[in-house]
């Protein structure tokens, strides 16, 4: 079995490019030089000295002791909360706007929900002098008031979708059609492991730095390069694709994932899209995707808005599908509790989206000596007024 994108930009059954007419040459431009770019000598130099320097790189794989005496098993955190901006995401912005540079586009576009991607994406033109326009739901504009204020200090134009529901699908939408009518001089940046292909492929790619560091960093503390399970939360699925990416085909390694069941799988308030989803197509790839009989596609919830996306990436469905990965989903209530026991156990305040994957400690055992790493994929800043309101802090 192959977990990697085959040479049609498939995951077994998943992926592709479902995408309008239109856009075809843009996808097609990318998907054509992507990775003769991203395999040169100069991108890679500029790529790693810019995660290095400019991001943090790398992040300690960090043994938390008081957490494994508590769960009697060897528990490490991945510390992706530590990369500048607080989280995971900006490793692949960092490597989309290099290459966005390589391909001659002077404007970039981005769509986002919570701000994380956006912000991330605002950080990076600001960093290289390019204009920056972030689409968002109208919605979006007025419940995540502190990321809006953020990319407008870093220099970027928000843009409001008033369309539809005014959330991350209607942004999307007005971010495609911009990128329509600007085929020449923009790069559209999208934020996780979804979109047509070759979009998941790349994001993954940016991303499996996550595990090429775990390999070197278990070798040193451990002396051996694998450990038993690699753990992280699943939105689009980008900070679990990149650390899976070096242990997909390492059957040594247990993978599982970690959705938001939000107020619980059959309260119609969730972002569980393994237990719920069906095939289907979303942002130009077919993948699982929670929607109804007709076809429409369900409004998520979860209480992270990184978690709150209705699919997931076609690595993800195929991980699914293939049973090489265990899916799991934690509801709200779990999560924030264990925004808690993590800040009060480690010293370290993770951000909602991390939180859940923490709570599969509580529903799944795990041996004395297995060696389990989490992704702690970002910071709480961003979420201290869910929790303050959460536990009357
Ligand atoms: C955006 C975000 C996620 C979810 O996105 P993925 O693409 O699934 O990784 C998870 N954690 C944090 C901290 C985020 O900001």
């Amino acid at each position: 079995m192959n977990y990697n994108v085959n040479e049609k930009g498939y995951y077994g059954d998943f992926g592709g490019a479902f995408i309008p007419e239109m856009l075809y040459p843009n996808v097609a431009e990318l998907r054509d030089n992507y990775l003769e770019i991203t395999g040169r000598a100069d991108f890679k130099k500029e790529f790693e000295n810019l995660l290095k320097v400019y991001v943090g790189r790398p992040t300690p794989l960090y043994f938390a002791s008081r957490l494994s005496e508590k769960y009697k098993t060897k528990i490490y955190l991945k510390r992706e909360d530590l990369c500048h901006t607080g989280a995971h995401k900006v490793n692949n912005t960092i490597g989309q706007i290099l290459l966005a540079k390589r391909l001659g586009k002077n404007r970039i576009i981005a769509e986002t929900g919570a701000g994380q991607h956006g912000v991330a994406t605002a950080t990076v033109c600001a960093l290289m002098g390019i204009e920056c326009i972030v689409y968002m739901g109208e919605l979006d504009i007025h419940r995540q008031a502190p990321n809006v204020a953020r990319m407008k200090m870093l220099g970027a134009e928000v843009r409001s979708a008033k369309s539809g529901s005014k959330t991350l699908k209607d942004a999307t939408n007005e971010a495609i059609r911009d990128w329509i009518n600007n085929p020449i001089d923009t790069h559209y940046i999208i934020g996780s492991v979804v979109g047509p292909h070759p979009y998941p492929d790349m994001v993954a790619r940016f991303q499996s730095v996550i595990s090429e560091e775990t390999k070197w960093q278990l070798e040193e503390q451990e002396g051996r390069d694998y450990p038993n399970h690699v753990i992280a939360c699943v939105g689009g699925g980008s900070n679990a694709a990149g650390l899976y990416y070096h242990y997909l085909n390492d059957e040594r390694v247990n993978i599982i994932a970690i959705e938001a069941a939000g107020k619980g799988i059959d309260s119609g308030q969730s972002a569980a899209t393994s237990a719920l989803g069906k095939e289907g197509i979303i942002h130009g790839s077919k993948t699982l995707l929670m929607q109804s009989s007709d076809g429409q596609i369900t409004e998520p919830y979860s209480i992270s808005a990184g978690l709150d996306y209705p699919g997931v990436g076609p690595m993800h469905a195929h991980l699914f599908r293939s049973k090489r990965a265990e899916f799991i989903s934690i509801p709200d209530q779990e999560a924030m509790d264990w925004g808690l026991t993590l800040s009060q156990t480690e010293g370290i305040i993770p951000a909602i989206e991390t939180a859940h994957a923490f709570a599969v400690l509580d529903v799944r055992k795990f041996g004395l000596e297995e060696i389990i790493v989490f992704n702690c994929s970002g910071r709480g800043d961003k979420d201290l007024s869910t929790y303050i309101d959460y536990f009357k802090l």
